[in-house]
């Protein structure tokens, strides 16, 4: 049986989890979250007191580092060495961790064949930087998902003060603009729209308007296939 792969890339902020979450409950896929694999081996480092701009120290930890994605209640949650560390990996510090140790071509190579083995298996909508271009380069539908940076700072800023998180909206702007540029820039599979992808700015978008959107554009895709 063929199943179905939906790429979903694009910069901080842009909606991609929230839309992609929401468009796979609706199409009765699966949702994977590959932020939180680099995440997780972020916070591994942070909690070993690894130094994250060291990529041999980093390549160095990473045998002792095993992480684990699985489906609870329908929600995916990401495992490190065996604990549930879903909640920690979204604190803000970690989003700069997960994008300083990303970079490290040894980091990608591990978590590459997790997330290939997840799109083998399921019908899935997977978002990230490069599921387009480098992890499912053959997926069956390809989405460059983004919003003017403001825009994306603001629905970042309100996501963060709603779980309760202390930031301002200067420094969430300002993450931001930083980690964007580091994904586009780094030597190996950086943030870019795959040459067949369908570039969507949500800038003018809400929420549901983004989720049929895409959930249109996946379901016109299936009745091709
Ligand atoms: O998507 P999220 O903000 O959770 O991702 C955290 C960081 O992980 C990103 O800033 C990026 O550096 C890295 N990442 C990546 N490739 C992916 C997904 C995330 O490099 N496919």
């Amino acid at each position: 049986m063929k199943f179905i792969s939906v790429a979903i890339d694009g910069p901080v902020g842009a909606g991609k989890s929230t839309v992609a979450r929401e468009c796979a409950k609706r199409l009765g896929f699966i949702y994977c979250d590959t932020g939180a694999l680099y995440r997780a081996v972020g916070l591994y480092c942070v909690r070993n007191g690894k130094k994250l701009e060291d990529p041999s120290e980093v390549a160095g930890c990473l045998d002792g580092i095993n992480v684990g994605l699985s489906l609870v209640d329908g929600v995916q949650h990401v495992f490190l060495n065996g604990e549930d560390v879903s909640e920690e990996i979204r604190l803000p510090e970690m989003s700069m961790a997960a994008s300083v140790v990303s970079a490290i071509p040894q980091v990608r190579g591990k978590l590459l064949s997790m997330q290939r083995e997840a799109a083998e298996k399921n019908d899935v909508i997977m978002d990230g930087r490069d599921i387009g271009t480098v992890v499912l380069p053959n997926a069956d539908v390809k989405i460059f998902l983004t919003a003017k940076p403001e825009i994306r700072a603001k629905r970042r800023y309100d996501e963060l003060i709603k779980k309760g998180v202390e930031t301002t909206f200067e420094d969430v702007l300002s993450d931001l603009n930083e980690r964007d540029h580091n994904d586009s820039h780094r030597a190996v599979a950086p943030l870019k729209q795959a040459d067949d992808a369908i570039f969507v700015d949500t800038s003018e978008l809400d929420f549901g308007q983004s989720v049929e959107l895409i959930c249109g554009i996946v379901r016109e895709r299936q009745n091709v296939l």
